[in-house]
């Protein structure tokens, strides 16, 4: 099973460099996303990027069967070529960061472009939890995590008091 880079590992701040579209139908890029898949899901987890499995790459997988879910997403060499006018708040997690929670302010509708599992252009119009993943994956490809995002750090909580007192609100782990 891949193991995953805990925040503080400097693979996590880095920028993840373009994927040769020649390279996406190959057994090790395509055993690549089939692991990370298995990874996101056993943690669980709603989202996983290439970085975060020690892979310097622009790949990030998604998925989520709950209600209000979204579906299975690879995205390859991603770009978000429209952000939405309105701004939402969501508690987000990360498969990086154990234990804590924290609230972020996103644009509520993004459009990303980018290659399927098989090389094929993807265009995507998301919203909800959908849009908060996305980011949240893209911004791993460029080192970034929820945290730099974060702009009130008092709503920052840890896993047993966010049970707690705040679980009720929707939450992100990706
Ligand atoms: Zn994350």
């Amino acid at each position: 099973m891949l193991k995953i880079a805990k925040l503080g590992n400097p693979i996590l701040r880095k920028i993840a460099a373009p994927i040769d579209p020649r390279e996406i139908k190959s057994l090790e890029m395509q055993g690549l996303i089939d692991e990370m898949f298995e990874v996101m899901y056993d943690e669980p987890g709603i989202g996983l990027a290439a970085p975060q499995v020690f892979r310097s790459i622009q790949l990030a997988v998604m998925g989520c069967r709950d209600e209000g879910g979204f579906p299975e997403t690879v995205l390859i060499n991603p770009s978000i070529v429209y952000y939405g006018p309105e701004q939402a708040e969501n508690w987000e997690g990360c498969l990086s960061v154990d234990g804590l929670r924290g609230k972020v302010t996103r644009p509520s509708v993004v459009r990303v472009k980018a290659l399927d599992r098989k090389g094929k252009p993807l265009d995507i119009e998301a919203t909800g939890l959908y849009a908060v993943c996305i980011q949240h994956e893209l911004d791993h490809l460029i080192g970034k995590v929820f945290l730099d995002r974060m702009t009130d750090l008092s709503t920052l909580t840890q896993l047993h008091e966010f049970q707690q007192y705040w679980q009720k609100e929707p939450t992100s782990v990706i």
